[in-house]
């Protein structure tokens, strides 16, 4: 099944490599068909081409608009070779047959990047009422017409859609004499759909973007954040050696453009063997966890299995980590950090005692003595991984949408987050006699942070500005109230309560008090709420209700 290429057309925006893969045709006596600027590359390096306008008689119009779109042309590479019909009309209307299509298109993402000022954390520059000037004519037409053609065809036509696909070619092109065999092009075509599909994904992601600034002022009849159709324009960023456990492949893609905004998907790592798929997800969380952070003062999360073990606030960056550290010294080995400050010293010889160990640091950044310890620490330094994200983004909501694979399908959601209110003086309604005290307050609102991004349902105790126990991911509430006091110990003694929902039944209220909860922040909203009310007003205990519930799955 190997066909012999004997004409091929260039049509590249992107001419890197161009003269090395013309060069390989041309010496097998290839003859090269060229749009314009591709002419006039091969023309300028003294290799040999027939410009297309010369071919078909018809100029390139339009400012370039239509360059390629003929007949003779897509003629030419959609023509089946084994059937008469088409040979007959290629003769009647003097096509020649193309038996190869290289093309790439017009840059439109690297267009809609520059737009952003090479910044993807900054926002569209389009005023209301209009599209991104200039962008529309990035949108390659001509193009993506002889990809398609030609990867329709791939019976009898290859195609190539990239310069990094070029090596692949000229080796299977040397190694077939020539030509390509029938799997090659398959795949090629393959390659070449998902191309133009990625392509055109990212310009409705682009228009969707900028619905909000053309559209009327009055609501939508559809939301337009959940269209009919989803287009997600992806790109594979790395193979991970394996999924979240070792039997599963996996790997990591990323949007395209970059979502503005820190992530994990685009922090820098400094050091350390790749991130493993569970490496990712944990310092996501751990991310998340500190642009979540009180304003102001150093704070250090320590996660286990997607779940913060440890969590602290304090005036120094070391002392944040080592209270966060001391709050399950146990779950922290192997743990995940993310840090909202610069790591030091102090801070990076604490991290490194004998007896702890931690897979990954993310922070702002390392000072130099720090990421010197660290990194050449024997026992550490061939597993600990360090990464560096944009920290100073408190509070950014993130990007786009939230999606959970489940069998068949996906669930789409918006990002979950606090609220644009939240504070220590917003944290919701006092629904007890009791008010709580400021101090009470400040410990409710670092309770409500963590709880966030803690598994459902989630319970944990604060005290001082530390994460003293948690009760994560069990199926009853209670029980997660009693797993979070039994890990707090005699810390539970004076420490406030978070949970990521509603109390269905006093029995929690009641055993947090007993265990000597002070105050109770949670979303309210149960049939009962009147019960676990009158259970802390009976136990002196305040509570707010937030009105907002975290569930997370
Ligand atoms: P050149 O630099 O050779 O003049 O143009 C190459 C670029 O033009 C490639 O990116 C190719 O995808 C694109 N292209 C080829 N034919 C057409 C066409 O008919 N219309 C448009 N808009 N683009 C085309």
């Amino acid at each position: 099944d190997v066909k012999p290429i004997r004409r091929a057309l260039l049509s590249v925006s992107n001419k890197e490599g161009l003269l090395d893969l013309a060069r390989a045709l041309a010496d097998r006596g290839v003859e090269l068909l060229a749009s314009g600027g591709t002419h006039a590359a091969l023309t300028e390096a003294g290799l040999a081409s027939i410009e297309v306008a010369d071919y078909t008689g018809q100029p390139e119009f339009l400012g370039g608009r239509v360059k390629t779109l003929h007949p003779r042309i897509h003629g030419g590479i959609l023509a089946r070779r084994h059937r008469e019909e088409d040979q007959a009309d290629l003769e009647r209307h003097s096509v020649a047959p193309i038996d190869l299509v290289v093309v790439n298109l017009y840059p439109f993402e690297a267009a809609l990047q520059r737009l952003r000022g090479g910044d993807p954390t900054n926002a569209p520059t389009s005023s209301r009422g209009e599209l991104d000037a200039g962008l529309i004519e990035e949108i390659d037409i001509g193009g993506v017409a002889l990809i398609r053609a030609a990867a329709k065809n791939h019976r009898d036509v290859a195609v190539v859609v990239d310069p990094a696909a070029y090596p692949s070619f000229l080796h299977e092109f040397a190694a077939r004499n020539g030509g390509t065999s029938a799997f090659w092009r398959a795949q090629a075509a393959a390659d070449a759909f998902a191309t133009t599909a990625c392509y055109d994904a990212l310009i409705a992601q682009w228009f969707r973007d900028q619905l909000p600034l053309l559209g009327p002022n009055d609501p939508p009849e559809h939301d337009p954040r959940f269209p009919q159709r989803l287009t997600l324009p992806l790109r594979r960023r790395e193979l991970l050696r394996y999924g979240e456990n070792p039997h599963q492949a996996a790997a990591v893609y990323e949007s395209l453009p970059p979502e503005r905004g820190p992530n994990v998907v685009h922090a820098q790592q400094l050091h350390g063997k790749g991130l493993s798929y569970n490496n990712l997800l944990d310092a996501d969380s751990a991310l998340r966890m500190t642009l979540d952070g009180p304003d102001g003062r150093p704070m250090a999360v320590i996660l286990k299995h997607n779940n913060p073990c440890g969590a602290a606030i304090a005036d120094h960056v070391a002392e944040a980590f080592e209270r966060a550290y001391q709050g399950d010294p146990v779950s922290a080995f192997g743990g995940i950090v993310g840090l909202n400050t610069v790591v030091d010293l102090d801070t990076a010889q604490r991290m490194s005692q004998p007896g702890r160990f931690l897979e990954v640091i993310l922070a702002p950044g390392f000072t130099p003595e720090a990421f010197e310890w660290l990194t050449t620490k024997p026992t550490w330094r061939n597993s600990v991984r360090l990464l560096i994200t944009h920290s100073n983004a408190r509070g950014t909501r993130p990007e786009g949408l939230a999606f959970q694979r489940i069998l068949g399908g996906v669930l789409v959601q918006e990002w979950d987050d606090l609220g644009p209110e939240f504070g220590p003086d917003h944290l919701g309604e006092v629904v007890t006699q009791r008010a709580p005290t400021p101090e009470e307050r400040t410990q409710l609102d670092f309770a409500w942070r963590i709880c966030r991004m803690v598994r459902s349902n989630a319970i944990v105790l604060v005290k001082e500005g530390r994460l003293v126990g948690v009760g994560a991911g069990q199926m009853s509430r209670l029980d997660s109230v009693r797993i979070a006091i039994e890990k707090a110990g005699d810390h539970a003694q004076g420490a406030v309560l978070a949970s990521d929902a509603f109390f269905p039944f006093r029995d929690g209220p009641d055993l947090a008090a007993r265990a000597g909860v002070t105050a109770i922040i949670q979303p309210g909203g149960s049939k009962r709420d009147d019960e676990s009310r009158a259970a802390c007003d009976e136990h002196g205990m305040a509570m707010i209700f937030t009105r907002r519930r975290h569930f997370r799955h």
